[in-house]
Parts: structure tokens; sequence; C-alpha cells
């Protein structure tokens, strides 16, 4: 650059380069200005104004706010996702004045953000084979870290916290230098979260300083303590401890806790599933329409807050659990006792949010009154529940539960010493009570005398000189004055010394009034630095207390959420669900804890037990087979989070996990292969789920042909029941999958039914398929139900008649065709009848055989097989073994391509291509190929099919 700039810009450019941070605010006396790139950007993002500042010969764009207002605008910054460093002005020995950076703010180091929810930073290591991960909240001190299995289980984790800022380790990421880089765990923070991605010090990760760290932050038995030692877990930790300190947040002392993730006391939630059962966050990204909107009235910021994190983190301990429950039932019975401790804690302060800002050094006078009121509540929240049926349940317990003379000690100092409704700002007086400190009372006394000296002074001189229009007062220039109106002003006594003319009045000093105004400038500077010494004790107490805060404050989350769910539960006729160990689900009466908020709901059963573990569900589109499954996994989930649940009885298995793969229209919208990420899902699903796992899967294979789908959901199918033996459910437009139950026997069929069925009321026989109206009855009842409806919607959907008109006749023709399948029937009519319109050397793929669940071998009985020839081969061909069925086909068969074709060996010619899949998929086991890897075959046996038959 040829404009060296210099001064007090050269000053910002230089500290500028110095910081990782995006933008530099850099205090110049009373503003913090912003020079050069910043001030752009500074303007552009917050509307400020910029003006040029020459230096040297040169022009630099700048722009600044005052002191004061700098925080809502590094809050407006940090929300945009910069990290913004904020460079403060100090004296050198020599008397010169120099800046330099105290802080940096980022999303995740915000200590007082305008909103109560948590704000999680996150960072994320791999190393050892292992995952580590760690969350902080600097706002309330809050902190979990643990190691993880996969990347999946870090999206999980990433997606239950929805951190605002995340710090991937070196092992995690990719290119550069890193050997394990994570370009996909890197890719999902960038979108599927709104975190900001920090590249922070990569030493930072190392496990022995991180260790280090760890054990002076935590104590040095806690790591052990809580099992905390892979070295990924470690790294992670102690890097967010060294963020955290290096932004100069000066948080770190609220951390007091080192908390786990608990991965095997928790029901296991991966990221899928707690979007697709909109658990916080809906499918389009609202909060409205959740299932924590829905059950939430919680009064306090705090109790939402932990409502919150009972919802994605279900829990397994039974006696837990129990407790919960427990609470809500008494809660529940006793709605006046409800009322009385609701309203006493309407309006508590967040205490785990204020012991973080008394350990900034942030809290100011009504932080600490709001901490006193806080705590003050504990007595009326006890009064609240004695003597009610609420006194011998877990609530009482609850609320025994902190140190309850220490919050009284703590409580009574600080009632003692600040007044009940402090000022904003110290130093002006009126923060501490009178009686606490004799210090401050004898400065507030003199102060108090010289003021009445001077309040009194004018009525003096009036009496004393027999003047009229005397007063006295006070302003920057001139200081105090006695002020006299000009008609009297030439009768003022002598030593009355003449400072200022006005139009109508005159301005005196004199000696007396002047040592006065020494005195009482001097007794307020004293008065104002005893009172923010007063107050700094205050704080440095109450941080010295911030673990007990956050226990008060979690009693206080605690009771509010457990009489926020109890709120819901009554109002709603929400029962208690009971738990059995063993594979019993009973579900009475279920209703979708969302839905029926809004939907004169129609209740529906559930019943899996041994011997029935898996139900296909079935039933036209629209009918209500998704809203069903999402009601019995939300019910499974309620119970597990200790909340009653939408039904009128349920017994319920404990869960590990729930896992759902359920339509795939967010992955389209993002534009990823929605087969693919169905796959993707399916896989992390068999991988994961246990036979104590609640499975939920609406339409596996759907994202590619028809027979691959089917073939897929069937081995799938046969996967879960044989081997996870998770159990499922499973809605399916595939309805020939409903023959599954006459071949695993712990298959069983429900479908939700429609007027219009068999078994339903005005059971009316055949469905005509031209488009009559289907009223859905919202009704699941036992058994398949062996049409699909496809049609029907379309009409109701507004679809033109003749498009559903004709797509009624096609149906029509293709259940003919899928008829004479399934009798097995061959025969020259039905092979012409099934090429008819694809002529000439069409190829069509093998039949998935549905009787037997895997493809069929021409050899296993001659007339079937001539059915399947017709349908399973190419249609001028057979195969060597297939010798009947080629000639029934052959009599209508058109010429084959002969150029690519061989002689199969009795007259028939067979496309290499094809004879080759055929015999892969002879050879291929169904029952003993893991899906995924069926379903990778059979899409390459379809495309091979394609380029042989074009
Ligand atoms: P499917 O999965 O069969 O296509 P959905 O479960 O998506 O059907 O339900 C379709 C519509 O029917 C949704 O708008 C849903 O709110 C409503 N619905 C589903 N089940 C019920 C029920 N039991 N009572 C009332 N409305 C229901």
């Amino acid at each position: 650059m040829s404009n060296e700039p210099s001064g007090i810009v050269e000053e910002f450019l230089a500290l500028k380069a110095d910081t990782d941070a995006e933008v530099l605010a850099m205090q110049c006396g009373d503003f913090y200005e912003f020079f050069a790139d910043d001030a752009e950007l500074v303007a552009d993002e917050l509307d400020l104004k910029v003006s040029q500042k020459s230096s040297h010969g040169s022009s630099y764009p700048m722009a600044g706010v005052p002191l004061a207002e700098l925080t809502p605008y590094l809050k407006a910054l940090v929300e945009r996702g910069y990290r913004v460093a904020v460079a403060d002005q100090y004296e050198t020995d020599g008397g010169d004045l120099r800046r330099r950076v105290e802080r940096v703010v980022s999303p995740g180091t915000v200590v007082d953000p305008d909103d109560a929810d948590a704000r999680w930073l996150c960072a994320v290591e791999f190393g050892g084979g292992q995952y580590g991960v760690a969350f902080a909240d600097v706002t309330t001190g809050r902190f979990h870290a643990a190691a993880v299995d996969d990347a999946a289980a870090v999206r999980a984790e990433l997606h239950r916290f929805a951190p605002v800022e995340v710090l991937p380790g070196p092992g995690v990421r990719g290119g550069g230098t890193a050997a394990n880089g994570d370009d996909d765990l890197i890719a999902a923070v960038r979108d599927g979260t709104d975190a900001r991605l920090t590249l922070h010090d990569a030493e930072a990760f190392a496990p022995g300083r991180a260790r280090h760290r760890l054990r002076e932050q935590f104590g040095a038995e806690t790591l052990d303590a809580v099992g905390l030692d892979a070295d990924a877990a470690v790294g992670a930790a102690g890097a967010v401890l060294h963020y955290v300190d290096e932004t100069g947040a000066g948080v770190l002392a609220s951390m007091t806790r080192l908390g786990t993730l608990d991965p095997d006391g928790r029901v296991s939630l991966d990221a899928t599933t707690q979007r697709n059962l909109e658990l916080v966050e809906t499918m389009q990204g609202g909060r409205d329409g959740t299932l924590l909107d829905t059950v939430d009235h919680t009064e306090t910021a705090a109790g939402s807050r932990l409502l919150r994190e009972w919802i994605t983190r279900p829990v397994r301990d039974r006696d837990e659990l129990a407790r919960r429950h427990d609470a809500v039932e008494a809660f529940a019975a006793a709605a006046l006792a409800r009322d009385r401790l609701l309203d006493a804690l309407d309006g508590t302060a967040d205490l785990e949010r204020l012991a973080a800002r008394a350990s900034s050094g942030s809290a100011g006078p009504r932080d600490l009154a709001a901490v006193r009121d806080a705590l003050g509540r504990l007595p009326a929240l006890a009064s609240a529940i004695d003597g009610t049926e609420l006194a011998d349940s877990p609530v009482a317990d609850v609320l025994a539960r902190p140190d309850q003379s220490a919050a009284r000690r703590l409580h009574d100092e600080l009632d003692a010493a600040l007044v009940d409704e402090p000022p904003g700002s110290v130093g002006d007086g009126g923060v501490i009570a009178r009686g606490y400190d004799d210090e401050l009372d004898e400065l507030v006394a003199e102060y108090e005398e010289a003021s009445e000296w001077l309040d009194t002074l004018a009525d003096r001189v009036k009496r004393q000189y027999g003047l009229s229009h005397v007063t006295v007062d006070r302003n920057t220039t001139d200081g105090y004055y006695v002020q006299v109106g000009r008609s009297v002003a030439d009768d003022v006594p002598e030593h009355f010394r003449e400072i200022k003319t006005l139009k109508n009045s005159k301005r005196f000093v004199t000696d007396d009034l002047e040592e006065r105004e020494r005195t009482v400038l001097r007794l307020e500077e004293s008065r104002g630095d005893r009172e923010r010494e007063l107050v700094d004790d205050l704080r440095g107490r109450v941080a010295d207390d911030a673990e007990l805060l956050q226990d008060v404050g979690r009693t206080l989350a605690e009771l509010d959420a457990l009489a926020s769910l109890a709120e819901h539960a009554a109002g709603n006729d929400w029962v208690r669900p009971s738990f059995t160990d063993g594979d019993v689900l009973e579900i009475d009466a279920g209703r979708h804890p969302v839905v029926e908020r809004t939907t004169d709901f129609v209740p529906n059963d559930l019943r899996l037990s041994r011997d029935r573990g898996f139900l296909v569900v079935t039933g036209p589109n629209m009918s209500g087979k998704s809203t069903y499954m999402r009601q019995c996994a939300l019910i499974s989930l309620l119970a597990q989070a200790g909340s009653f649940v939408p039904a009128d009885a349920a017994t319920l298995p404990l869960v590990d996990g729930i896992y759902t793969r359920v339509g795939a229209l967010d992955e389209l919208a993002q534009g990823r292969s929605t087969f693919m990420v169905e796959m993707q899902e399916l896989s992390n699903i068999l991988h994961s789920a246990t036979a104590d796992s609640l499975v939920i899967l609406d339409e596996v294979g759907r994202g590619t042909a028809t027979y691959d789908g089917i073939s897929i959901a069937w081995a799938a199918t046969e996967y879960l029941h044989n081997e996870v033996r998770a159990k499922t459910l499973f809605a399916t437009h595939y309805h020939e999958l409903t023959s599954l139950a006459e071949h695993l026997p712990r298959v069983a069929n429900v479908h939700v039914a429609v007027d219009g069925d068999p078994d339903s009321s005005r059971a009316d026989g055949e469905e005509s398929g031209d488009g009559d109206d289907v009223t859905f009855l919202r009704r699941v009842r036992e058994g398949p139900t062996d049409r699909s409806y496809g049609v029907h919607v379309a009409d109701l959907a507004g679809v033109p008649g003749p498009v559903v008109d004709r797509a009624g006749e096609v149906l029509d023709r293709l259940r003919a065709e899928k008829a004479i399948e399934a009798r097995g029937a061959g025969g020259a009519g039905d092979a012409d009848h099934a090429d008819g319109e694809g002529g000439g050397t069409r190829t069509r793929q093998a039949v998935f055989d549905l009787s037997a669940g895997e493809f069929v071998d021409a050899d296993a009985d001659g007339d079937a097989a001539a059915g399947d020839a017709a349908t399973a081969t190419t249609e001028t061909t057979g195969t060597a073994e297939r010798t009947d069925a080629a000639e029934t086909t052959a009599a209508t068969a058109p010429e084959p391509a002969a150029a690519e074709s061989t002689d199969g060996g009795d007259g028939s010619v067979v496309d290499p291509e094809a004879a080759a899949v055929l015999d892969a998929l002879r050879d291929t086991d169904v029952a003993e190929t893991p899906p995924v890897e069926l379903m990778a075959k059979v899409q390459e046996w379809q495309e091979q099919l394609e380029e042989s038959g074009e």
C-alpha cells in the first residue's frame, strides 16, 4: 500500500492485524471507532454513518458509536455471525493513551444476550477412533463433554444442543495438515445448524494441555469421577475452556461443574428423528406446532430451557422417571397449589444466568437485587406446597434440594445490603441500604448535612438580607451559585461575588458556598467509590456462590417444568404411563399430542407384544398412517421425558432409542438425492437399533423403481424382524408387503380404514377406481388393506377428471396384470398382454415373488415359471434353465437384437448382460445379504439391464 496509515488509524490497523476477529472496535476517548474496511462493514450491517478520517495525507472511512452504546451494536454484529474484538484505551506509565484488545465477542461468548435461550458453544474433535464433543453455555455456566462413537452421534448432539458457535478441532477440520479431515461433519455443521464455525488454535485441543486445563477448572478428581478420559473428548472440552478464557468473557468461574452427556442413560434420538418428530423445531424451521411449544406452559426462561432438555434428551432411568411422573401426578391433582406455585415462580430471575453475569463482573445493582428476590421466593414456594398434596410428593424434595441455609444467608446479606429497588448504575448513590456499612453511612450523613445547608441557603439569604427572588442551584460550568433576581441584585451584601449576569438575574458565589461545594463534591466522590466497592464485594460474594445459584436456579426450573407438564396433562386429559420390562406395549385410545390440539382427533390403540413386534401399517395416502406412527413415537418419547401422555391408558416398554425414517421432503429441499438419504437413514437404523428400540419407517424404498423398492423394503423388514428385533411400525404403500405377515411370525398387519373398506361400517364392496369419494375414518384396524387409494386422492386434490379417469383405467389394467402374475398363469395371451405396449425388445425387470420373498427361480415349478418368465426375463429370451418358459413366450416374441445376443443353447437367445444379471440374481441369498448391499446390487443390475436393453 502506498498510503501508509499513521496515528490512530495506524494503531487500529496494527491491532486488527494481530487479532483473528473479523471486526475491531477501538476506543478513542468517548467513542468506539471502526476504520477502513471495518467502518464500511459496520456501516453496511448496522446502518452507521461513515465519515472520512484523514491521516497524513490519506483518507480512511471511519464510523463510531458512543462508549455507552457499544453493547447493542456488538450484539447485532455477533447475531450476524461476526467475531468482534474490542480494544480499550489505557494510559501508559509515560502518560500516553494506548489501546489493547481486552475481549473478543463471538456468538458463543455473549454473556448477556437478549433472549432466554441457551447459547451453546461447542467443540468437536476426532482422535483415537472416537469423536469428542464439548458444549458450554457461557450465559449459565453449564458445561458438558463426552466421547461418542461416530459422526452420526455428533450430529445428533449438534441437533439436540443447537449450538451458536462450533470450534472444529484439528482432527475434524479436513484439508490442510489434518489427517482425519471430516468434511461431512463440517458440512453437517454448516448446513444442519445456524452455528458459526470458528477455527480456534489447534494447540488448545492437544490432550495434554487440555487435561491440565480441565483439572484446574473442575478439580483434579473430576475427570476420573465423570469418566472423561478419551483424548478427543478431553481435547474438545479443554479447547472450549481455552476459547472462553481467550475471548475474555470472564465467565470461567461460573463453570463449576463438568457434566457428561450420559449416552448410556439416555434414549438415543438421532438428528433425523429429532427433526422428523418436530420436537423443538418444525420441518419448516419454526417453533410453533412443535412438541415443546405444545407442552410448554412454563413461567420462567429457565423452566422452558429445562423442558427443552427433557424432550430432546429422554431418559431410561426408571427411578428418575418415576420421580418425574410422581411429581407431575401430584401437581396435576393439586390445581390450587399448582397455581400458587406458578404464581410464586412468575417473574423470578434467571439465577443460572445471573451467576454467570456475577462471575463475569457484568452484574449490576438490579441484577444483585434480582438474585435477592429470586432467593427470597424459596419460602413462598415452600408455603405454596406446605399442607397440600404436594408436600408428600417429589415436588417437596425438589424444593428441599438446594442448601437452604446457604440460600437464606446469601439472601439476607443481599437484603441487608441493597435498597428495595436500586438504580441501574452504581456510583450515584441510592444502591446500598442505610445501616449496612458504617463508612458509607457516615459519608452519606455528611453529604446530607452539606446538602441540607445548600438546600436551605436560599431561605437564609432571603431572611437575613431581606431579599426576594433568591434561588440556589448548580450546573456543570458554574458549580453552585446563588441566583438573585435583577430587581434586587444590587441589594446583595458585600461578600457576594458576582460570576454571571443573565437577562433577568445575576449569579453570585461566596467563600462559604465554595467551601461547601468542595465538601459536597468530595463526599460525592467518596460515596460513589465506597458504593462501588460495596457492590463489587457483593458481586464477588454472589459469584462465589455461583454453584448455589445454579442449584436454586435448577430447582426453580424443575418446579416450573414439572408444573407445566402437569398443567398440560390436566388440561388435555393425558394419563400417567406405566413401564413394563419386556416387549408389551399397549396404548389405549392414543392421540397425537400436537395434532389433537387443532383437530377433532380420532384416537387409536396400539398393541405390541412378544409375538407381535412388527406392524405393517397400510392405508390410502392421507388416511393417517404417518400421524398414527408419529403419535406412537411421541407417546413413548413423552413418557421417557417424564411427562404424561395423550391416551386413555399406556403401558410402555422402556426404549433405548427411537428411530424414524419419514418422508423425504426436507431432504429434497436440500438438494440431496432422496434415495441416497433414505438408504443412509435406513442403514443407520439397521446398524443402531436394538430389540429395545422403537423404529418408525414411513415408506421405505419409495425413492427408487418399484421392484428394487419392494425388495429393499422386504429385506429391511426381514432384518429388523429377525436380527434387530426392534419394535417396529412400518407404513408402506406397497400393499404387497402385507403378505409378510404370513412368512414372519412377529409381523402383523393393521390398516387405517376409510369408508368403503369391507370392514368399515358403510362397506360397499369394490372400489370402482374411477375417483369415487373416499371418506377417511382415521381408524386403525387389524389386518391389511389391499388397495392403494392414490387415484381417489388425486381426485380429491382436484386433478382434472380425464386424468383421474385415465389413471383409473391404467390402475385396473395393472391390477389385471398383477392378478396374472399372482396366479402364476403363463401363456401366449398373457405374455402378449404384458408386452403389448412396450413392443420390440423392451427389457422388463425380474419379478419379485411376493409370496416367497425372493426372486423367482424358474425351475421351481413349471407352471409358475411360465408366468414368471413372461415377466421375469427379457421378453425375447429365456435362460438355459428356463426352457419351458422360453417356449411359451417365444411364440409372440419379437426378433432379438442378434448382434448383442448369444444363443442360449436351446434356440432362445440371451443377451449376455441380462444373463449375467440373472446369474448374479440367482446367486444372491436375499436372507443373508444386508439390505443396503442388496439395494446396491439391485441398482447395479437394473443399470446393467438398462444398458443391455438400449
Ligand atoms: P398418511 O401418512 O396416511 O398419508 P397422514 O398421517 O399424513 O396420512 O394424515 C393425513 C391428514 O389426516 C393429516 O392432516 C392429519 O392431521 C389428519 N389425521 C391423521 N390422523 C388423524 C386422526 N387420528 N384424527 C384426525 N385427523 C387425523
